[in-house]
């Protein structure tokens, strides 16, 4: 809506409008604001009521987008300055598949967003899934993304994750039934996100308006909640681009014998080298492709809305 609610420096809550029409450098989207952005206001007392209005957006330092619904074309900003993402990664019920994973991971590195792989239901593993989950871990451990193993329902390593979330601003993602609203409440008893899907509400015959949020935990430590988004949206790579977004193909790129190599059929590919010796994992390389191809049709289509 046009009302937005904004926490001033001293953490009281003012609704505010915005003022005039503001126009963001290098991005059209149908919405001027979003959660997590900083602004500044300027106060309008009436005798029982006060309100602020916006007069500045501060330039962010990332925002992830999707198509807007409504207009083709146009951008919907998300949520904006966000430190960290915390995908949520189960084996099974639900599964998480590579190729989910990279995907959001590509993603999330175009926007310049650091992500925290959490693998939770680590109590109902048995050996099987155990072997499965210890191999998951090690291939992005790998290529340097942090990981952690956590059971949002017994509580543990709920406490390593609240460390890495001190001082910053912090997203969840991952499927449904993973234990996003668990461990988010594992984390802070006393919150309750709105973090189900539009479908699973109305499912339940529930019409709540939903909008995005954030909160300030208890440790130091802030949320967005954007209810119904499940991931990171669209963007639009250029193919040569893609492999920027892959770590350990980033850091050998430079060796491929040309600069516009897509590490498919050339000759004197780094990559593809580096493939042959088990230097890169397999599920790595075939979500490239993938992603490469466009054959995959959540990748450009929009978030997962599901
Ligand atoms: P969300 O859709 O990602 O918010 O997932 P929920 O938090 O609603 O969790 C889905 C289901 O998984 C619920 O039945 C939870 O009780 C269960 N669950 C969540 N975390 C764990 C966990 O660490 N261990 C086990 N055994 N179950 C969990
Ligand atoms: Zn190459």
């Amino acid at each position: 809506g046009s009302w937005y609610t904004v926490k001033s420096d001293q953490g009281d809550f003012i609704e505010c409008r915005m003022k005039g029409k503001f126009r963001m450098k290098g991005i059209k989207s149908t919405n001027p604001i979003a959660v997590g952005d900083v602004v500044d206001y300027e106060l309008e007392q009436t005798s029982d009521t006060v309100t602020g209005t916006i007069h500045h957006i501060h330039d962010r330092k990332n925002y992830i987008v999707r198509k807007s619904v409504n207009l083709s074309h146009q951008m919907h900003i998300i949520a904006a300055n966000i430190d960290r993402v915390f995908l949520l990664i189960t084996i099974n019920n639900p599964p998480t598949t590579f190729s989910f994973i990279d995907r959001f991971l590509v993603t999330a590195e175009a926007y310049g967003i650091e992500t925290i792989l959490v693998f939770n239901k680590i109590d109902t593993l048995d050996d099987i899934t155990l072997e499965d989950q210890l191999y998951m871990q090690h291939v992005y451990q790998e290529i340097g993304y942090q990981c952690l193993r956590v059971s949002a329902a017994e509580g543990k390593g709920v406490e390593a994750l609240k460390e890495l979330m001190i001082g910053k601003t912090s997203m969840f993602s991952g499927h449904s039934g993973v234990g996003k609203s668990t461990l988010v409440n594992a984390l802070e008893p006393s919150l309750d996100l709105k973090t189900k899907n539009i479908s699973e509400q109305s499912k339940q015959g529930q019409h709540t308006t939903t909008f995005a949020e954030m909160y300030d935990l208890s440790f130091d430590a802030s949320i967005i909640d954007t209810p119904g988004i499940k991931g990171f949206g669209i963007v639009d790579m250029e193919p040569q681009e893609i492999s920027d977004y892959f770590p350990e193909f980033f850091r050998l790129k430079e060796q491929c014998k040309f600069n516009n190599c897509l590490h498919k059929e050339e000759p004197h590919c780094a990559i593809k080298a580096a493939l042959e010796k088990d230097e890169i994992a397999w599920s790595r390389y075939n979500s490239y492709l993938k992603i490469l191809e466009g054959d995959d049709e959540h990748y450009r289509v929009d978030t997962y809305d599901e």
